[in-house]
């Protein structure tokens, strides 16, 4: 662009005919300044990038752009940048397959949106054009990617990627990643990647839901192949806002980082040391507000610092604590854990956080305890008296003094000045003892709020629809028809259903958030293979009805509730109370709930639900089979529940695959009575239950009489499983089975009876 102002003259005098999609317009009221070329068409926008000279600036006009493959080439200066931005902030949408490439330097982009659609490539922002052509000193900021993500929720992409040097990610907005691959990457695959010293800031990092898979992550900084490598990559004033994708929230994999002053709001996992040394992690605030699984950060390698931290209500347990210090494998290989070695965790304020572990992942193998480290000053306050202290080999590594807290932190009683600690809110919102108490976070932390963080003009996110929370329909029977209802009502309505016999004859489709509630008795007999079937983006509870199967087509394979044959990027969630099933046996394999391959359940709760006369499972979650980590619901409860005549199981859960990167499946069964359960020779499972990889499992209070085994297979990490007072009625003795381990079996049965020898 030899001369920009004639350049702009000239594609507004004649903008060049073209045949391909162009935004919708808007009325171009822009003024332009010196330097700035406003497009309009994707070739427009192609002629204005040919010769780009520093100072230029190209403006996307308003509207939708589709399947446009931005690449961004230039070499402006650090006075004079080349920049990209849109018309207004906001208004310039990249949808379809779209996605931007950057390369070259002092490169700045602002204010586009990438929703709707999905990267045709690996990346939707890449801070490269190739292996070969980086962009440094360059910045993205302002910058929107919002539900942009493939059909298939496995199939794998990155939506930022950073290569290069001294690049700038700063006040973006990503939220709804719900596909397989990390959120935000910096890579370091060549030499001109590492020492990078890039700067990701203010970001506002929305709702990550449960992927249910490893590859969950939100950010990872570096891989492991150069995790010996230094990265200098600074973190900061970034908000984590319930980034649930799995174990690791970050995942910092390469030296010299600094994560400063980030807040971790509700999310799942860990700030996470995984590999490199030299890193800092100070002044971030965890709060936990008592959700599951929710941790602080976890300490591998040598030289970290961790200091000045605050956490408040996290649960996370084992390797997802609050505060964990791992085992490290003597002189290992680079992808497994090195050591903790001269590393210093001081001044961090852990309150009502539930665990603290030391030498976590202690084994054969990770057998070298921390050495040379040093705790000090750290404050730990559990309010309700809970000594959240477990370590797992020899401490003697770890100097400590002048911690404080309010428990005796057993087996280290002794290093730590107990006393009664008061705490009081401050000002910042985060809690401080009362008094002289020296010890924990520092009092003038500033806590990085959401609204300081993300793009200026895009909403955060909300939380999901409740149920119930919308207008309420009525339908009376034999007047109206009920398919014709959902599909009218709202996300959040309610089909209330009053007492007689409701006839459905059409598969009814759950798009949105919807509760149907029967009143005085009222039941539905359905003429269809399936009564329900959610879809992306849809939940369902059911309440007080009569769901019968009399009119069910005479075929195998009916089913009541089924999720969409497609895969489902959006987490849905099914909820069952005060509800009969019956007359489930019109022919074989007839299933209540069945969930097909790709789809993932949030939670599936059955509460006061009686079922009898069915020939398939109750539960069928079985189809993810690949044995690659993927399973098909996060919490699946039956409580208070009465089953009889099951010809399959009451629940087929599949987790396959080794590794240890989820926190799921989770099954809780209480005070439920199954009578003649798994008998049906098509239950290929040979059990009433099957739960293959499940990481957590209560069965509580039940009654099994003439049942098939409790099936339980251990496959990975360390599963919870507790079975206690039960009566297995000699039929369901429970068969648990270690797959994978040789240690013992860590199931704690107590309680029990009717268990056959
Ligand atoms: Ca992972």
């Amino acid at each position: 662009m030899a001369s920009a102002l004639s350049m702009s003259s000239a594609l507004y005098g004649c903008a060049p005919a073209t045949t391909e999609t162009s935004p919708e317009k808007t009325v171009q009221s822009t003024t332009l300044e010196e330097g700035q070329v406003l497009v309009s068409t994707q070739q427009e926008y192609a002629e204005a990038v040919k010769s780009l000279q520093p100072g230029d600036h190209i403006v996307l006009a308003n509207g939708r752009w589709e399947d446009f493959e931005i690449l961004f080439s230039g070499k402006g200066t650090e006075d004079a940048p080349i920049r990209l931005s849109a018309e207004t902030p906001g208004k310039v949408l990249l949808t379809g397959q779209s996605n931007l490439r950057l390369s070259g330097e002092w490169l700045d982009i602002s204010g586009l949106v990438f929703t709707d659609g999905f990267t045709p490539t690996r990346e939707v922002i890449s801070f490269r054009r190739t292996k070969g052509d980086l962009a440094n000193n360059s910045r993205v900021h302002n910058v929107v990617i919002d539900d942009y993500n493939p059909t298939e929720r496995t199939s794998a992409d990155f939506w930022v990627m950073i290569y290069g040097k001294n690049n700038r990610f700063d006040h973006n907005t990503l939220v709804n990643k719900r596909n397989r691959g990390v959120t935000l990457a910096v890579r370091m695959d060549t030499e001109e990647s590492r020492e990078n010293k890039h700067r990701i800031d203010h970001n506002y990092f929305g709702p990550r839901p449960i992927l249910g898979s490893n590859g969950g992550e939100t950010l990872r900084v570096g891989t492991s192949h150069y995790s010996r490598s230094n990265s200098f990559t600074l973190v900061e004033n970034n908000y984590f806002d319930r980034c649930d994708g799995e174990v690791e929230i970050v995942s910092s994999k390469s030296g010299g980082n600094v994560f400063r002053n980030n807040t971790f709001y509700k999310s799942r996992g860990t700030l996470t040391l995984r590999h490199g040394n030299d890193s800092l992690i100070e002044r971030n605030v965890f709060l936990g507000e008592g959700e599951d699984h929710t941790g602080g950060f976890r300490v591998i390698n040598a030289r970290q610092t961790v200091r000045d931290n605050y956490m408040e209500g996290l649960t996370g347990s084992r390797f997802g604590g609050a505060l964990v210090v791992m085992n490290g494998v003597p002189n290992g290989p680079i992808n497994r854990y090195d050591p903790v070695i001269d590393s210093v965790i001081t001044n961090n304020s852990l309150i009502n956080s539930d665990n603290i572990q030391l030498g976590a992942g202690s084994d054969a193998e990770r057998s070298a305890p921390p050495t040379g480290t040093r705790m000090e000053n750290n404050l730990v306050v559990h309010e309700e008296g809970r000594n959240s202290m477990t370590v797992y080999d020899d401490m003697s590594g770890i100097t400590f003094k002048d911690n404080v807290s309010n428990v005796a932190l057993k087996p280290l009683a002794n290093k730590f000045n107990v006393q009664d600690v008061k705490l009081q809110r401050a000002k910042n919102g985060l809690l401080y003892p009362v008094g002289d108490v020296t010890a924990g976070a520092p009092k003038d932390l500033v806590v990085t709020q959401a609204d300081q963080t993300g793009a200026s003009y895009y909403p955060k996110a909300g939380v999901a629809t409740e149920f119930g929370s919308g207008k309420t329909h009525m339908i009376t029977p034999g007047e109206g028809n009920l398919a014709k209802l959902v599909a009218q009502a709202k996300d959040g309505d309610t089909i209330r259903l009053r007492a007689g016999t409701h006839t459905v004859d059409r598969v009814i489709p759950i798009k949105n958030t919807l509760k149907f509630e029967g009143i005085g008795g009222a039941t539905i007999l359905y003429e269809r293979d399936a009564l329900f079937e959610i879809q992306d983006g849809g939940s369902l509870r059911v309440e007080g009805l009569t769901i019968s199967g009399a009119d069910t087509p005479d075929s195998a394979g009916n089913v009541v509730i089924r999720t969409s044959p497609y895969s489902m990027l959006k987490n849905y969630r099914l909820e069952i109370a005060d509800t009969v099933f019956e007359d489930l046996d019109i022919n074989h394999s007839f299933d209540v709930i069945s969930a097909a391959k790709g789809t993932f359940a949030n939670h599936i709760t059955l509460e006061r639900v009686k079922v009898s006369d069915a020939t398939g499972h109750v539960l069928r979650l079985d189809r993810e089979l690949d044995d690659n980590g993927i399973y098909p619901a996060e919490y699946l409860t039956i409580s208070d529940s009465e089953f009889s005549n099951i010809g399959g199981t009451i629940a087929d859960v599949y987790r396959g695959g080794t590794d240890e990167s989820t926190f799921g499946p989770h099954v809780t069964v209480t005070n439920s009575k199954f009578d003649k359960i798994g008998a049906n020779k098509r239950n290929k499972t040979g059990g009433s239950f099957r739960l293959h990889g499940a990481q957590v499992t209560l069965l509580e209070g039940n009654t099994f009489t003439d049942a098939r085994p409790v099936i339980i297979d251990h496959t990975v990490g360390e599963p919870k499983t507790r079975l206690m007072n039960n009566d297995f009625g000699q039929s369901a003795t429970p068969r648990i089975v270690e797959l994978n381990s040789d240690k013992k079996n860590t199931a704690i049965l107590s309680g029990n009876t009717g268990m056959k020898k």
